[in-house]
């Protein structure tokens, strides 16, 4: 079957008992079982699993190709489930352009256990492979990257981590699997933050990781949610599972709004750059022309003027509304710098632009206005 099929069709068999077409939304914390634990359909207790919470990882792992899947109750808490599973002492690399929550945990948390992580550029494959250690159990790919939509080339990134006997797993939130899907590209695991695209309309959170095999890290990492409580709850498993319904035909709309909007933005002046991959000016465009179906819907542009100018720019914008996350039906504009706190990353000139579901005329105009303005 193809995506858009699995979309509407995994984990979305009728309800056994009812005949419902929707998926039902099962808040109960118990399963009646038998006196000696004996489990009547499967399930014992919400934090192990749920019929919920089973048919979203059913459908996740379907349409990201993998075999199982697991789902927390942010992205946050899935990588942090996969990275926790990581033996002491371990070493990983992760992207020098990444979501910030990952170089904060990686700088605050993991080193009690030994565990260091080293920033490397992974669109550059000599500085991945200079960059690896004995150690080296882990490479954290993130592609496009947040915010400077950096591409990495996700089957070459796989044969660098096989060969060193480590495993690559792939934040694959921006893209979604409309657009990517990482395991048929050999990586070990794919990363989501639901919260984004999957749940798609700002108003649920939720993480994920999809794992190409049920091997020792799916039943390690399925363990540990089990006994940390890192759960999605029912609830917002009922949610996101609504959204990814939909996921495919919003990923076209949020694609289409943003090539558009790239193109535009590239040919105003004042402006330095505009990073997306759909542009062939863009470092990473034919490696995302031979991995993705198409190009997504975030973008980021950096000002000739400056900091001063970026701010001009979003304190004009109307429909844009500033705003942090992504992936929602409407468009949000963002200047990360000051989204990232005391010591941030970002270049204070960036905007980061969520493209939503909007009519193009109204964004572009909206556009055209704050930038007359700035
Ligand atoms: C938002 C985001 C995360 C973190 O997910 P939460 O659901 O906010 O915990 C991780 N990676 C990327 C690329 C993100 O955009």
């Amino acid at each position: 079957m193809r995506l858009e099929t699995l979309a509407v069709h995994a984990g979305a068999e009728a309800d056994t008992e009812t005949g419902a077409v929707a998926s039902p939304l099962h808040l109960s914390t118990t399963f009646k079982h038998g006196p000696a634990a004996e489990r009547v359909a499967g399930y014992e207790y919400q934090r192990e699993s749920n019929p919920t919470q089973d048919r979203l990882e059913q459908c996740l792992a379907a349409m990201e190709g993998g075999e199982r899947a697991l789902v927390y109750a942010s992205g946050m808490a899935a990588m942090q489930g996969y990275i926790d599973c990581l033996p002491n002492g371990a070493h990983l690399l992760i992207p020098n352009d990444c979501y910030s929550g990952l170089r904060t945990l990686c700088r605050e948390f993991l080193p009690a256990r030994g565990i260091r992580a080293s920033a490397v550029d992974m669109a550059d494959l000599d500085a991945v492979r200079a960059a690896l250690e004995p150690d080296t159990a882990l490479l954290w790919a993130e592609t496009p990257s947040n915010p400077l939509l950096a591409v990495a080339d996700i089957a070459a990134l796989a044969e660098i981590a096989h060969a060193h006997g480590a495993k690559l797993v792939c934040d694959n939130t921006f893209a979604t699997p409309v657009l990517q899907q990482p395991l048929k590209l050999g990586a070990d695991a794919v990363m989501h933050s639901t919260t984004k695209y999957f749940g798609g309309h700002s108003d649920v959170m939720g993480g994920a990781l999809v794992f190409a095999a049920a091997d020792e890290r799916y039943e390690a990492a399925f363990h540990r949610r089990h006994i940390t409580g890192n759960i999605a709850s029912p609830f917002n498993s009922w949610l996101i599972l609504r959204g990814a319904r939909s996921l495919p035909a919003r990923m076209a709309w949020h694609c289409r709004n943003a090539q558009a909007i790239a193109e535009y933005l590239a040919a105003q002046p004042g402006i330095a750059a505009v990073n997306y991959p759909g542009l062939p000016t863009h470092a990473g465009h034919a490696v995302a022309k031979k991995q993705m179906r198409d190009f997504g819907g975030m973008l980021s542009i950096q000002f000739s003027g400056g900091q001063e100018a970026a701010l001009r720019f979003a304190a004009k914008v109307k429909i844009f509304t500033n705003a942090t996350s992504l992936g929602g039906v409407e468009s949000l504009i963002e200047h990360r710098a000051s989204t990232e706190g005391p010591n941030p990353v970002s270049p204070p000139n960036l905007i980061r632009m969520s493209v939503g579901l909007e009519h193009i005329d109204d964004l572009l105009a909206d556009l055209q206005n704050a930038l007359d303005a700035s």
